[in-house]
């Protein structure tokens, strides 16, 4: 993404700090270094997934990730098919999850491109959770 969004952030946490919001400002700190860590990812990583990028999503080697693509950006009539990404590892670490995710061109195209959570449905299923 542009460095509008990268000035953005910065001028967020100038502004959290100054009002004295520590937490949040340290959030978009952690939501900045991972902007920074992934440049060419298509989405902003919640700044909680920081300390926890070389820890396992799951001890499977291969799994599914699943995003749903039914929210207020789109009319009904112009919902898209839930997208699948496969990902197969021996460590699937959420660093090897985002970098992989770069890797297939991960590009929610809306309003939703803030990955807040990832949720498992199943032992191999896993839900990609949007915000915006
Ligand atoms: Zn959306």
């Amino acid at each position: 993404m542009e460095n509008l969004l990268l000035n953005t952030m910065k001028r967020d946490i100038e502004y959290l700090e100054a009002h004295g919001d520590m937490e949040d400002a340290q959030a978009k700190r952690n939501e900045l270094e991972l902007y920074v860590l992934f440049p060419d990812a298509r989405f902003i990583i919640d700044g909680d997934f920081l300390p926890m990028l070389d820890d396992l999503l799951t001890e499977e080697k291969h799994i599914f990730l699943s995003h749903t693509r039914y929210c207020c950006c789109w009319d009904e009539e112009e919902y898209k098919p839930t997208e699948f990404y496969e990902i197969k590892g021996d460590k699937i670490t959420y660093r090897y999850v985002f970098n992989e995710l770069i890797r297939q061109d991960f590009n929610p195209d809306c309003n939703h491109y803030f990955l807040e959570l990832i949720t498992q449905t199943t032992n191999i299923q896993f839900d990609l959770c949007m915000g915006s």
